[in-house]
């Protein structure tokens, strides 16, 4: 049963808040949801819980309850006076745009047990913000967001499906992902076009044997460069005949497609063109 909050959708409205599409803000204002999102991503008073877009703080306020505290960005000021009514004490709400803060800096001044990211992220940087929180360095424990069902699903693909692309292969190299919940699109206010869902990112604890990085996301990135064609015609300015031999161990040959190969062969083909192998 859908269960709508019309305490915070009057605030909202008493506020005259007006939606910025820019700013991607479509709100929860279904408690039930808020409540799942809690539960599963299993918070409490020893963790530290970072969240992007608080919004008007439906999230906010209740993992201000659950976790020791709460450190949350927001870009729009405009929702200062409703923000800060709803949020518990434990919480600090920096006005910035999230993707140009420090967060080390931000987190240095607290003491917890676990780093969480759990938040519902503003659709039209998704990927920047799950990429800044890889190159961050910081060790989170656990990153919950709240994508739309297209975006979760290619975080999550795996190979020979079509959601499959390099973002899969990129995220999965880091990565155990999957999904805690399907969201649908009625619980937003404004309701947006499309259904959402929540993923979980939780840090592999044995990352696959890669000997050079930046080698093997370049491989990856050039392997998916034109998802119909093959790796021979994708790799061209790669030595094809170290590629041909990795792929024979595999019964494959470059006639095969990137989207068909999963992590494994990948960092296997990108440690063969070290230089003197
Ligand atoms: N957490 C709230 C909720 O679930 O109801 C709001 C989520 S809404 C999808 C995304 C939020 O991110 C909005 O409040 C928006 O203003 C904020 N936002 C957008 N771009 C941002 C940025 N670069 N840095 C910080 N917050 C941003």
């Amino acid at each position: 049963m859908e269960h709508k909050d019309t305490t915070l959708k009057q605030e909202i409205e008493e506020n005259h808040f007006n939606f910025k599409k820019k700013y991607g803000q479509n709100f929860i204002v279904d408690k039930n949801i808020i409540h799942s999102i809690i539960k599963k991503s299993e918070i409490d008073k020893e963790t530290l819980v970072i969240e992007i877009g608080p919004g008007a703080g439906a999230l906010t306020v209740e993992l201000g309850r659950n976790a020791k505290n709460v450190i949350a960005y927001e870009i729009d000021e405009t929702l200062k006076p409703i923000l800060e009514k709803n949020i518990t004490p434990n919480t600090e709400v920096i006005y910035a745009d999230f993707l140009k803060r420090n967060i080390s800096e931000d987190i240095k001044k607290y003491n917890y047990k676990k780093l969480y990211v759990i938040a519902n992220l503003p659709y039209y940087i998704t990927t920047p913000i799950i990429i800044k929180l890889i190159e961050t360095k910081i060790n989170f424990d656990k990153i919950v967001v709240m994508v739309q069902k297209e975006v979760g699903d290619r975080f999550k693909a795996k190979p020979k499906t079509k959601e499959y692309n390099s973002l899969s292969v990129f995220l999965n190299y880091y990565f155990n992902i999957t999904k805690l919940l399907d969201v649908s699109r009625n619980v937003f206010m404004p309701k947006p076009n499309v259904d959402s869902i929540v993923v979980c990112f939780t840090k592999k604890e044995n990352k696959i044997k890669v000997t050079n990085e930046e080698r093997f996301f370049k491989l990856i990135r050039d392997s998916f460069k034109q998802k119909r064609k093959n790796l021979r015609n994708n790799l061209k300015e790669y030595n094809l005949e170290k590629i041909s031999k990795t792929l024979s161990k595999y019964n494959l040959d470059l006639t095969v497609r990137a989207e068909a190969l999963p992590i494994e062969i990948f960092a296997d083909i990108s440690n063969s063109l070290e230089e003197n192998k």
